[in-house]
């Protein structure tokens, strides 16, 4: 039972405090520092604990908030990590970088700022791993059946955890030479230092789950190949294909998606050799998208020493549209995940690039870009008579995903795709029988909560296939 007159006492929300930016743009390290435990407790005591919280259904995942924050309230933190870890299994990840739908669904923020959800829970999971409460959950006993699941990003991850604690024998295949996905070599270290990832795969491992990483499944070893092995595939190999913008200049030096700068920019967090790094230093930077791609590449541009960093948000000219009266995505809310905005830099919306300028070494110096037009018939296109130069000698294109790599999973085993990702039933099972699919190879770029989620789901499905019955929780169904 929630303190019935917590939030007319406390009606101040308190953010999580940060780092002053002068200071977190000299390194990589998280940019967050541990909220007073205090003040956590007053914050979630904010929490009116609704008859109908919407908190739980605007979460895709379910989280039992109101249970959660009462119980941090009243300073019963270990209850508090078993109630959270009952809905949800890294919530170490989702406190730290998800956009917190939950928050947006808060009834409190009707007519005060919503309660802190975020901070609750991201408070939970550092008391999780400081009191090493993160014991391997080893199922009773095996039940014979042996899943392969292939990519080690959330979706994945979450999969092989619930199928594994179920009694599966369970091997994650991974490409990359580390686990983790996005959230390894995407995510930068400001929003997420990789040791957090590294102590939940520890408990993986010591619940049963094998990993073999360096393995690309349709190269090293084949789709069908890796089917005949085991009695269920799980593809939750992402959406890692970018959009490009095809405007002349495009092929000058310089000139780079953005996730061929970030996966090296992490590398060289982890303390790897980068040959041939892509570097801001010194350098006037462009990024094309304002996604969380986008503000990625914000970050880690300061911190690399860029020279200045612009961000030009996507008009027309570019493919990804977004509504005419709210430029920036909503979905998730960039200024939310990301302090990159309070860091510096400037910031352009609707502006159209038609074109990159290079030097005499074929290197990007410029962007020509103009004001778009918003026409009377709806369609958008560059104002005439407002083209005009931003300097540049770093351009990084963060305009989105289009869809999975398609050419060994759908070449290899009858999987089929539409719009760029795999088709699949509203049992996440694919056209060929005994391959499912979740995360963002099913339902396209999204995010982590969606892709826990999914993967939780996804295990459900896969022991109702196999066992013709099951008692794990299904949050979601695919879209
Ligand atoms: P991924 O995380 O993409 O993992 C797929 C894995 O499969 C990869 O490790 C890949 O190497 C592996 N793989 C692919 N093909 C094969 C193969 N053939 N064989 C073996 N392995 C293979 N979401 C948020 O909620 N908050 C954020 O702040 C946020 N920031 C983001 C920042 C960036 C730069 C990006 C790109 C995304 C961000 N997202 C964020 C989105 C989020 O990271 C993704 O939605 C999520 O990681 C998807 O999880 P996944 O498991 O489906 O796929």
């Amino acid at each position: 039972m929630a303190d019935p007159r917590g939030f007319l006492k406390n009606r101040e929300r308190v953010e999580r405090p940060t780092r002053p930016v002068p200071v977190r743009i000299m390194d990589f390290k998280d940019v967050y520092v541990r909220q007073d435990e205090a003040v956590v407790r007053t914050q979630a005591s904010r929490c009116m604990d609704c008859g109908v919280p919407f908190c739980h259904s605007g979460c895709p995942l379910g989280n039992l908030i109101p249970e959660w924050n009462d119980l941090v309230r009243r300073g019963h933190w270990e209850e508090a990590a078993a109630r959270l870890h009952s809905t949800n299994n890294f919530p170490e990840v989702t406190g730290r970088i998800c956009p917190a739908p939950c928050e947006d669904s808060c009834v409190l923020g009707i007519n005060q700022p919503a309660v802190t959800i975020k901070q609750t829970e991201v408070a939970i999971a550092e008391q999780v791993f400081e009191h090493d409460w993160l014991d391997p959950v080893v199922p009773e006993r095996l039940n014979g059946h042996t899943v392969a699941v292939v990519g080690s990003g959330p979706a994945g991850l979450a999969a092989a955890q619930q199928l594994t604690r179920a009694g599966f024998t369970v091997a994650v295949y991974e490409r990359d030479d580390r686990l983790g996905g996005l959230l390894r070599y995407g995510i930068p270290d400001f929003k997420m230092e990789k040791d957090i990832l590294d102590r939940r795969i520890a408990q993986m491992e010591a619940e049963g789950t094998r990993f073999r990483t360096g393995v690309e499944i349709g190269t090293d070893l084949t789709w069908d190949a890796l089917k005949a092995r085991f009695d269920a595939v799980i593809v939750a190999t992402g959406a890692p294909v970018g959009r490009e913008l095809s405007v002349p200049g495009r092929s000058l030096d310089g000139i780079h998606l953005a996730m061929d700068y970030l996966v090296q920019a992490n590398h060289a967090s982890a303390g790897d050799e980068v040959t041939d790094p892509i570097s801001a230093e010194g350098r006037h930077v462009v990024i094309l998208g304002g996604g969380d791609t986008g503000a990625d590449c914000i970050g880690t541009a300061h911190r690399q020493g860029a020279a200045s960093v612009t961000t030009l948000a996507i008009g027309q000219q570019l493919p990804v549209e977004r509504p005419v009266h709210q430029p920036w995505p909503t979905v998730p809310k960039v200024h939310q995940v990301t302090t990159a905005d309070a860091e510096g830099g400037a910031r352009e919306h609707l502006a159209s690039t038609l074109e990159f300028l290079g030097d005499e070494h074929g290197r990007v110096r410029a962007l020509r870009v103009a004001e778009t037009e918003i026409r009377e018939d709806g369609t958008r296109g560059p104002k005439p008579g407002t083209e005009r130069e931003v300097k540049a000698d770093l351009v990084l294109l963060a305009l989105g995903f289009t869809g999975v790599e398609e050419e060994h999973l759908t070449g290899q085993i009858g999987v089929r795709t539409e719009r760029g990702v795999v088709s699949r039933s509203r049992t996440y099972e694919t056209d060929e029988p005994g391959v499912f699919v979740c995360g963002d190879a099913g339902r396209g770029a999204s995010l982590v909560v969606w892709a826990i989620a999914e993967g939780r789901a996804c295990a459900q499905a896969v022991d109702e296939s196999l066992e013709s019955w099951s008692r794990l929780p299904h949050p979601v169904k695919p879209t």
